[in-house]
């Protein structure tokens, strides 16, 4: 995706938008106590097929409350 491809359809139609042009709403959704909003995640979409992808910068802090409040996927 953020070679300008997109990974679904295979499209060259991505567009980025970084991460402190967020809206407000969109950090707080994403909160889990600790991101701020310089830490805001980059978004990638694609206008083909409308996948969208979301970068979030791996500082430990950002590191270290997603370990603590998400759920790790294991794989199978
Ligand atoms: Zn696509």
């Amino acid at each position: 995706m953020q070679n300008g491809i997109c990974p679904k359809c295979q499209a060259q139609e991505v567009y980025r938008m970084d991460g402190n042009r967020l809206y407000a709403q969109e950090v707080v959704s994403l909160k889990g106590g600790a991101i701020s909003k310089g830490d805001a995640p980059h978004k990638y979409l694609c206008t083909n097929c409308g996948y969208l992808e979301y970068y979030l910068p791996l500082t430990e802090e950002n590191l270290e409350m997603v370990k603590n409040n998400w759920v790790r996927v294991m794989p199978e």
